[in-house]
């Protein structure tokens, strides 16, 4: 017990004042290198995806690192690839802990950006490219930590096993291969979803530990109809009949739900938010129908896809001619599913909620599947909470579900507990991720490969 003690102690001395010191210089450089080389192949689905070259390029630093080639696995797939590579555990009947992010990145158009976006730019504190938020930056860092962890002769008991896919931003096809593969580890932690948000100021708000998702689903509802001449109506129409259907989507209310990962959220957040929507939080934790506590979540943009199902009309295309009666009239409606709910029974829901016998509903293929929350593990969450108060003692932990899609939903739905746990902090006017001059403050590298290290060391000792 005493040493124990003195270790969490001497931690936490090891932590103070030294929050700009350099804690691993060299898993520091190597993870910015490992980022500038990264952020410089084009991993872009379609022709040109440098994605197997760049999986190539991590095993051969990890090979250097110390990780046995033959533990290390890369396989093609369509124009991209995925990359399993495995740190040896010492106890071989311990499930291992999976690590998952993804070597591919959105497309990006070389002249909409001020900087080339595949060349890496270090400027003002910052590193520029597509990729250096999502999530060329994390992989970098981790590479980097468990190269760091094999310098310093670690041992862990589990093996540790990175998963890295290679079309995470278009089908997924390389995650569902991995998890197919890769489905009986102990955990998952994705260093693609979680992190921090700082104020403008700097000063850290809150960090979200995702630990589950919504399913994403779009339903596309056709009316058909005969037509005619526009001079002679008759008393079907499809457009009609397509807007009164949506005028019944729009007022449909799907029930308030809630789980583990969401109830923590709403603990937590009603501790912060203001009294109205403190009172709304604590009374939709009492009761997740109460209206009123609806009515007052669900006119939060922020917070409505935390209360349940939601599904919007975002699309609609009727009819073939000013001067004739349509034939056709479609309207796509996407649906957020809570954990838990099927993508059919949300047709079967949409199509009474309609009520009209003409309706045509069909689920169109989205590359998503229905995952349910993880179990809120408290060693993990200590563990977690432990490495990001370490840089941020006061900063609230918060579990988060998101809108969907990440890679976690492929392990969740195969049964293994996963959790989006990345530790960058950032401004919200820092947050480029998908869109232009992509950007992340090097200030992130040296706590994340610190973090990562307690991390893993604390779930495979
Ligand atoms: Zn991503």
């Amino acid at each position: 017990m005493k040493r124990v003690l003195a270790g969490a102690a001497l931690a936490a001395m090891a932590f103070t004042g030294s929050a700009h010191a350099q804690q691993n210089p060299q898993a520091e450089a190597q993870a910015l290198e490992l980022l500038k080389r990264g952020l410089a192949f084009r991993t872009v689905a379609g022709p040109g995806n440098q994605t197997p070259d760049y999986a190539a390029y991590l095993k051969e630093q990890l090979v250097a690192g110390g990780f046995d080639p033959a533990d290390i696995r890369i396989e093609k797939l369509g124009d991209t690839a995925w990359m399993a590579a495995r740190y040896r555990g010492t106890d071989q009947a311990a499930k291992p802990v999976y690590i998952s992010g993804h070597m591919d990145v959105v497309e990006a158009k070389p002249e909409d950006w001020t900087r080339d976006p595949f060349t890496p730019v270090v400027e003002n504190g910052y590193i520029f490219g597509r990729g250096a938020t999502d999530m060329k930056y994390d992989l970098s860092t981790m590479v980097a930590t468990l190269i760091q962890l094999k310098r310093e002769g670690y041992k862990p008991k589990r093996d540790i096993i990175l998963l890295a896919s290679g079309d995470e931003e278009t089908s997924m096809k390389t995650t569902a291969a991995l998890a197919e593969l890769y489905h009986d580890g102990e955990l998952l932690l994705n260093i693609d979803g979680g992190g921090g948000a700082l104020d403008e100021n700097g000063k850290p708000e809150i960090f979200g530990l995702q630990g589950a998702e919504k399913t994403y689903a779009d339903y596309e509802l056709t009316f058909t109809n005969p037509g005619g001449h526009s001079s002679a109506p008759g008393k079907s129409n499809a457009i009609y009949s397509l807007a009164h259907a949506l005028a019944k989507i729009e007022a449909y209310q799907f029930p308030g739900e809630i789980n583990e990962i969401t109830r923590a959220g709403f603990v937590e957040g009603a501790k912060t938010a203001d009294a109205e929507m403190a009172a709304a939080m604590r009374a939709f934790l009492a009761n997740q129908q109460d209206p009123k506590a609806l009515a007052t979540l669900r006119s939060e943009p922020g917070l409505i896809g935390q209360t349940g199902t939601t599904c919007v009309a975002t699309m609609a295309n009727a009819g073939h001619a000013t001067n004739a009666l349509p034939q056709r009239a479609t309207a796509n409606i996407n649906c957020r599913i809570f954990p838990g709910t099927s993508v059919a029974a949300v047709e079967a829901t949409l199509t009474k909620v309609v009520g009209d016998p003409e309706l045509k509903i069909r689920t169109l293929e989205s590359g998503s599947i229905a995952s349910p929350a993880s179990p809120l593990r408290p060693d993990l969450m200590k563990l977690v909470s432990d490495g990001i108060h370490a840089r941020f003692p006061a900063v609230p932990i918060v579990p988060a579900m998101s809108a969907g899609a990440s890679d976690s939903m492929w392990f969740r739905a195969k049964g293994v507990p996963s959790y989006g746990v990345s530790p960058i902090f950032m401004k919200g006017s820092d947050s480029f991720a998908h869109g232009l001059n992509e950007r992340t403050p090097l200030s992130e590298i040296a706590p994340s490969i610190t973090y990562y290290k307690a991390l893993l060391k604390g779930l495979t000792k």
